[in-house]
């Protein structure tokens, strides 16, 4: 596989065929994010895409889902993302769901009927990194969407009919900013009410902005309840619309939840409560288990 750099992919793609199709990020900047320093974002050739596709198909496996990395697989143009799709369906008839990684100005690129044109081809589900619905916080992190425009891109990819899969980032408003944090990004994804919702946990990654801001002591991250309390006071602000399946089982966190909102939400609460309330870590992940 002609595969470049960091090859990263959702916890529930782990099964899925991964074909690259470009490198990189085309943003870039987010503080935290470590995973693409160092390459210049580009789209790889159609025939390296196809060469990998043939390679993959080849395997025998039988893949039933396949995913497509870097960091901002909707950029493409849409007939050649279409391309690439017929093309890992044609050889892998299997394969009834293709899923990428989006961010907010490649969503709003799109048109509704480019995105339905899409979903028709197989397009299953797209993945975006909300990370905070606070606007001070998007701010200070770089990430480049505010909460008005991450909006707008669930509308618009809900109503195209493909899955919409959200993350957002324990610890990133740090302590200062944790209570603001935790609220607004539960009223947002409240708002937004994607299929799937994500809590992970900051990681300090000594190649990104915000380990520098560690290190110089303007950032400082909440302790493992701290966060509990960040995520308790998140799930309590978040009031779905639809059904949304809520997970926080992720490497780097520290309690792995997976519940179905809002008929659940209110049992993962008294859970949490308990946990914070008798600072008990017994039940909690080891901090030499956390990893990205
Ligand atoms: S978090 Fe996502 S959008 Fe931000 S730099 Fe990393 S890959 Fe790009």
């Amino acid at each position: 596989m002609n595969y470049e750099g960091n090859i990263i992919r959702p916890p529930s793609e782990a099964q899925s065929m991964i074909i690259q199709v470009t490198v990189g990020c085309s943003h870039n900047r987010c503080t935290f994010c470590g995973t693409y320093k160092g390459y210049s974002f580009r789209i790889k050739d159609m025939k390296t895409i196809k060469a990998d596709i043939d390679e993959a198909s080849s395997w025998g496996i039988p893949f039933q889902r396949a995913f497509l990395t870097d960091g901002d697989v909707l950029i493409l143009p849409t007939k050649d993302l279409i391309e690439i799709i017929q093309y890992i369906r044609k050889k892998n008839p299997r394969i009834s769901r293709i899923g990428v990684y989006a961010n907010t100005k490649a969503i709003l690129k799109k048109s509704l009927d480019e995105l339905k044109e899409l979903r028709d081809a197989g397009l299953g589900i797209v993945y975006q990194g909300i990370e905070s619905g606070n606007i001070d916080v998007l701010r200070k992190i770089k990430k480049g969407a505010f909460p008005h425009k991450q909006r707008e891109c669930a509308e618009k990819i809900i109503k195209a009919g493909i899955l919409l899969s959200q993350t957002v980032l324990l610890g990133i408003g740090g302590i200062e900013k944790s209570r603001e944090h935790a609220i607004d990004t539960g009223k947002h994804l409240g708002d937004m009410s994607p299929d799937y919702a994500s809590a992970l946990t900051v990681m300090l990654l000594p190649n990104t902005q915000l380990y520098r801001e560690y290190r110089a002591g303007t950032f400082r991250l909440p302790d493992k309840f701290g966060l509990l309390e960040e995520l308790r006071l998140l799930i309590e602000h978040m009031n779905v619309h639809r059904p949304c399946l809520f997970t926080s089982n992720h490497a780097s966190n520290y309690l792995p939840i997976r519940a179905n909102f809002p008929q659940e939400r209110d049992a993962v609460l008294r859970v949490l409560d308990r946990i914070v309330r008798n600072r008990d870590d017994s039940v909690l992940r080891p901090e030499f288990m956390r990893a990205l």
